[in-house]
């Protein structure tokens, strides 16, 4: 199987070291707006060869688009122009404007919309890795609005990790992902800028910051590139979402102000039933 990877930075270029390691894939062609970047692919061997996006669709069985969301906008319905039998993935973290954007193009069937739900706050392709998927989820979205076949052949794919798959339709999986992934993004950038802001002495910060600190604020360490793209696509959902975290932290703020100890015990008791489900 010739596998061609559009944007091989962290999940592109992790992708392209697990299907290579396990067979999956034979030959991967890397496809990448950065020609340095190609050249580090390269170099890490995570690639084994480069090439223009033409080439690459037309030499390609499976084409994997690993982009920042915007850029897919403009390459998903390019690359479906391209395609003949070859099949089509993304792997965004936002879905609805992407399907909006293709639900009519003649090639529809053969693109089969995904999102493997693991990552690091790293971009780039130095920052792939061996294993970032293994036993984590694989989303497959809207996938009754593309064949059988190709269906098949993404389910093959991503079993081949071994990762688990789940079917939602694109509302349902941009809003649960607003839940899960985006608004934790948004608590950890928001947390850094406030000790940042708070703590000017940065040694201090560095010396004291071991455990909960740095675990807490490893998100705000993720590229504007990607995320900011992935804010403008689903702002709605981040909107609702964040406007419960807002009212859950004045929760916390009347609390303190109050002293009223005993509800803020109350409340954390209620948070560590997230141990019920996050073990
Ligand atoms: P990344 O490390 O920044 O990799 C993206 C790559 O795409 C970079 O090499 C980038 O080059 C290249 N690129 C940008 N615009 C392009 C264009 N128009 N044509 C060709 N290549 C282009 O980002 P990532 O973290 O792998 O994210 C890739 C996708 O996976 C995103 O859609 C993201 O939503 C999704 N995703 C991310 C995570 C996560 O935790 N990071 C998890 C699941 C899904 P430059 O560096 O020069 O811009």
């Amino acid at each position: 199987m010739t596998v061609a990877i559009i944007g091989i930075g962290l999940i592109g270029g992790s992708l392209a070291i697990t299907l290579k390691e396990n067979g999956f894939a034979g030959h991967i062609i890397g496809i990448d707006a950065s020609q340095e970047n190609l050249d580090k692919a390269i170099r890490r061997r995570l690639i084994d060869v480069d090439l223009p996006l033409e080439e690459g669709v037309k030499k390609a069985d499976l084409i994997i688009l690993a982009t920042p969301v915007d850029a897919m906008l403009t390459l998903l319905p390019q690359v479906l122009d391209l395609i003949e039998e070859q099949v089509i993935i993304d792997v965004g973290s936002t879905k609805a404007e992407l399907l909006n954007a293709v639900d009519m193009h003649p090639k529809r069937g053969q693109y089969v919309a995904t999102h493997p739900m693991a990552g690091t706050e790293f971009s780039g392709p130095e920052a792939a890795i061996p294993n970032l998927f293994d036993h984590k989820c694989a989303v497959l979205i809207d996938a009754d609005r593309s064949a059988p076949e190709a269906v098949k052949l993404v389910r093959k794919m991503y079993e081949s990790i071994p990762m688990t798959i789940v079917e939602l339709d694109r509302e349902a999986h941009d809003l649960h992902s607003a839940y899960v992934s985006h608004i934790s993004h948004i608590s950890s950038f928001a947390l850094a800028l406030t000790v940042l802001e708070k703590e000017r002495d940065e040694g201090r910060i560095f010396e004291l910051a071991s455990g909960g600190f740095s675990s807490t604020v490893r998100l705000a360490k993720s590229s504007p590139n990607m995320w900011i793209p992935i804010f403008r696509q689903n702002r709605d959902h981040v909107l609702d979402v964040l406007d419960e975290h807002i009212n859950q932290l004045a929760r916390f703020r009347s609390l303190l102000i109050k002293k009223d100890f005993d509800t803020f015990y109350q409340l954390i008791a209620q948070a560590n039933d997230i141990k019920r489900i996050l073990r």
